[in-house]
């Protein structure tokens, strides 16, 4: 027999380790009243109280009908448990007898409880279906659109030369807008393999910065925008992958200029004090309400889809951004004020030495 010192430290050894486990567990009598419960099932269920009938704690009539019938041993069962509030959550409850205590063959060692948190998986899976249905739903227009005008090309305007010239420009840019996305989608998937892996070269961000600003201003002069650059002398080093952060330059001025285009002006400025390395993309245009700024980033958002699809826009750039800007270890801020202008800032750790 053990001693009666070694069984008290065991026991309290298990407690600490139930304790410290995240998913709520509870224990009850056949007599349906709670023998144990974790801290994560008292904060679960705030009414439980160790003693008192497992009904006043947990008010699901499925879990409690389930433990008043719990198989035995090897084959428990399965309940769903749902809350609305204040967080729509799920929890895969796995209801079964506990073995009896050997000796005697008196001793009820009551029903266990174990809940699973289903919520982060469900909402992943609710993102895989979504994001599904956004692709599908981002490629079917221009699809419909250019087999529409293929099949007014066969038929109606067959003969009819100016309406060719104009039908074949639309069903251009259709096809481009296609091509971008799958662009768009491809880079996003490359750059989520590898985020864990920071990247190591050495890059200097003038040279990445202005390369990329030269790139855009014909672009930005046709909407009649004009670009200013601000750079320190002493180069900026960060370690990092060139061609992502050429397209993270190339996202956030692209935006400025197409959606702060009424503001006539976009300013890029790069500053570092040594430890970081901060590029700002200011615009004058009309803004972001401040309920759309912690979505901006996520998958196909965007605060007016129809504009953005004009602007030729995936609502993948800023996703993109985020990704890059994790994948080097740095952050993404974004400030507007409706009718202010917008200013997004990447801020990288410089590289050392
Ligand atoms: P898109 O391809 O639509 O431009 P992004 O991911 O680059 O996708 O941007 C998401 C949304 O954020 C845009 O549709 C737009 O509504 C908003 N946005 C981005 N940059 C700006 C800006 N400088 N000013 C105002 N709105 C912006």
């Amino acid at each position: 027999m053990p001693r009666l010192d070694e069984l008290h430290r065991r026991l309290a050894a298990l407690q600490g380790l139930i304790a410290t486990v995240p998913d709520p567990l509870i224990l009850v009598g056949h007599d349906g009243l709670v023998r144990e419960a974790n801290p994560a099932a008292q904060t679960l269920f705030p009414t439980l109280r160790i003693g008192h009938p497992l009904s006043l704690g947990v008010r699901a009539p499925d879990i409690l009908e389930a433990v008043e019938k719990a198989p035995a041993g090897d084959h428990p069962v399965h309940v769903e448990y749902r809350e609305r509030t204040p967080t729509a959550r799920a929890f895969d409850v796995r209801i079964c007898s506990l073995p009896r205590v050997s000796d005697g063959g008196e001793e009820d060692a009551g029903v266990s409880l174990v809940f699973r948190d289903l919520t982060a998986a469900r909402r992943l899976e609710q993102m895989r279906v979504d994001f599904v249905a956004n692709v599908s739903h981002e490629l079917r227009t221009p699809l419909a659109s250019l087999v529409g005008f293929i099949e007014t090309l066969e038929g109606p305007a067959r003969e009819d030369a100016a309406a060719r010239e104009r039908f074949l420009a639309i069903m251009r840019a259709q096809a481009w807008r296609m091509t971008r996305l799958i662009d768009d989608l491809l880079s996003l998937s490359r750059i989520e393999l590898r985020e864990h892996i920071a990247p190591e070269a050495p890059v200097e961000l003038q040279g990445v910065v202005s390369q990329m600003v030269d790139t855009l201003r014909p672009m930005a002069a046709e909407r009649g925008v004009t670009i200013a650059l601000a750079m320190p002398d002493a180069a900026l080093t960060v370690r990092g992958d060139r061609d992502e952060l050429l397209r993270v330059v190339e996202n956030l001025v692209e935006n400025a200029v197409k959606y702060g285009e009424s503001g006539g002006r976009v300013e890029v400025i790069l500053e570092g004090d040594g430890k970081e390395a901060v590029l700002a993309v200011r615009d004058h245009g009309p803004g972001i309400a401040h309920e759309h700024l912690p979505r901006l980033t996520e998958r196909f958002y965007r605060v007016d889809a129809t504009q953005s699809r004009e602007k030729g826009g995936t609502g993948l750039g800023l996703a993109i951004v985020k990704h890059i800007v994790n994948r080097h270890r740095g952050r993404l801020a974004i400030e507007s004020e409706p009718g202010r202008g917008a200013t997004f800032r990447v801020i990288l750790p410089a590289a050392e030495g």
